[in-house]
């Protein structure tokens, strides 16, 4: 049940319908990231007063978190149009090629998973982004030569789930880096209560704020919960989302107290029982669990390491007591270890 609610780019048609009803559309209305907002303010308007296209923009960090409704804003606080595509999408140059002589003066690029861009479609942007220019192969056979076009000058927006598979002449041409955090419990009591409001359904201050807790930091699982305790309270209750609609919710759909989901509760428990505790390393835990260890460190860890259930150590990654308690295990026979040492 949990994986229902996990952030995923694979939403189906009315998943997607319903996410752009409540997306944010300018930036007074994206809630939290203060830093990354501030800084983005003044370099759109700095471009904006220049009439200069914004220097290119790497949103990078977890799945859920806001990096394509922030490019959409970008677009919008630019006053310019949004292309939209994604790396495994572009499966050669003539693919990119396509869409940047399509763009008008200022326009944004937008490429979600750019890390999963192929190498020679990789090579290609290079140019477009450090020259707005791009060779383009004309005529086949024996006539075949390639000519050289000025493109206008955009922004290219990148989103990545995994900046650490950037190459580097790839992300030092991104003059704009931000990393998206996980949002505190209050930031994301306002994205349900803002939420709630669109959807025109009634919630009481404690149900959004017990939502939120459960979130898991991640705004797309916040506003997914929303969708979910939206059918309970109509089928259930008066169509008002209280605590008690909420309770009996998120105990139904198996969320998990604090909004750990499958995949950290997997980590902890391979963590504790395999592992003791650790110190283990993070590709043990990976072979462990079933998933690439970049994954694990760039999507799944910085959530656990931010809530205190695991602490990198030299020696490895290792369980805290939290962890234990969480699992409802006990750390008694760890603590007996460490002592021997
Ligand atoms: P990402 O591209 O990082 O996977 P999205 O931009 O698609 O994430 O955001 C997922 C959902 O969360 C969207 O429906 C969006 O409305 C909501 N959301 C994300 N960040 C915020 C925010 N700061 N304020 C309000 N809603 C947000």
């Amino acid at each position: 049940m949990a994986s229902e609610i996990r952030p995923n780019n694979n939403l189906n048609s009315s998943e997607k319908e319903y996410e752009n009803t409540i997306r944010p559309q300018s930036i007074e209305d994206f809630s939290g990231q203060p830093q990354l907002i501030e800084n983005l303010r003044i370099f759109i308007k700095a471009a904006n007063q220049r009439n200069e296209p914004l220097d290119h923009v790497l949103f990078h960090g977890p799945p859920g978190l806001g990096k394509t409704t922030l490019s959409r804003i970008v677009a919008n606080e630019l006053g310019v149009n949004i292309k939209e595509t994604s790396g495994p999408v572009l499966e050669k140059p003539g693919d990119l090629a396509g869409l940047l002589t399509n763009l008008e003066a200022r326009d944004v690029l937008f490429i979600d998973e750019i890390h999963r861009l192929n190498v020679v479609v990789e090579e290609y942007l290079y140019a477009a982004m450090e020259d707005y220019k791009i060779d383009i192969l004309i005529d086949s056979g024996p006539n075949a030569r390639s000519i050289q076009i000025d493109l206008n000058p955009f922004t290219l927006v990148g989103a990545t789930t995994r900046s650490g598979l950037l190459t580097s002449p790839l992300l030092s041409r991104f003059g704009i880096k931000s990393r998206l955090d996980y949002y505190p419990a209050e930031v994301l009591t306002r994205i349900v209560t803002r939420s709630a409001a669109l959807l025109k359904v009634k919630i009481t201050s404690e149900a959004a704020a017990g939502i939120a807790r459960r979130s898991r930091g991640t705004p797309r699982i916040a506003n997914g919960l929303l969708r979910r305790m939206r059918d309970f309270a109509q089928v259930l209750g008066n169509g008002t989302i209280d605590l008690a609609i909420t309770d009996h919710g998120l105990r139904a759909l198996n969320v998990d107290e604090n909004g750990l989901d499958e995949m950290d509760n997997r980590i902890l428990t391979t963590l504790i029982e395999k592992f003791k505790g650790g110190p283990v390393g993070i590709s043990n835990i990976a072979t462990a669990v079933g998933e690439e260890s970049g994954t694990i460190e760039e999507v799944y860890e910085p959530f656990l390491i931010q809530e205190g259930y695991i602490i990198r150590t030299p020696r490895g990654r290792e369980a805290t007591t939290r962890a234990y308690e969480h699992l409802g295990k006990s750390n008694a026979d760890k603590g007996d270890q460490q002592q021997l040492f």
